[in-house]
């Protein structure tokens, strides 16, 4: 079954670890190819977690989760 824009944007920090197993990841790809809204998430979740790797390693995800929500709304003008 194909993945949703729900499920991308789910496991999008996963896809970029490369800690998916190949057929997810294959399923994955092949939404992104077809969906530009996830191509565009993908892309600038890649930013972000550059931006986050300057915070504690042991920082909850959920505390993640607020940092990069944050910076998406500080970033959209
Ligand atoms: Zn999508």
């Amino acid at each position: 079954m194909m993945p949703t824009c729900r499920d991308v944007t789910r496991k999008a920090t996963a896809l970029d670890e490369g800690a998916l197993p190949w057929l997810e990841r294959m399923a994955l790809q092949v939404h992104l190819l077809m969906c530009a809204h996830c191509r565009r998430y993908v892309a600038q979740l890649r930013l972000v977690r550059r931006q986050a790797a300057t915070l504690p390693r042991d920082a909850a995800p959920g505390e993640l989760q607020a940092h990069v929500r944050d910076w998406f709304k500080h970033r959209t003008p």
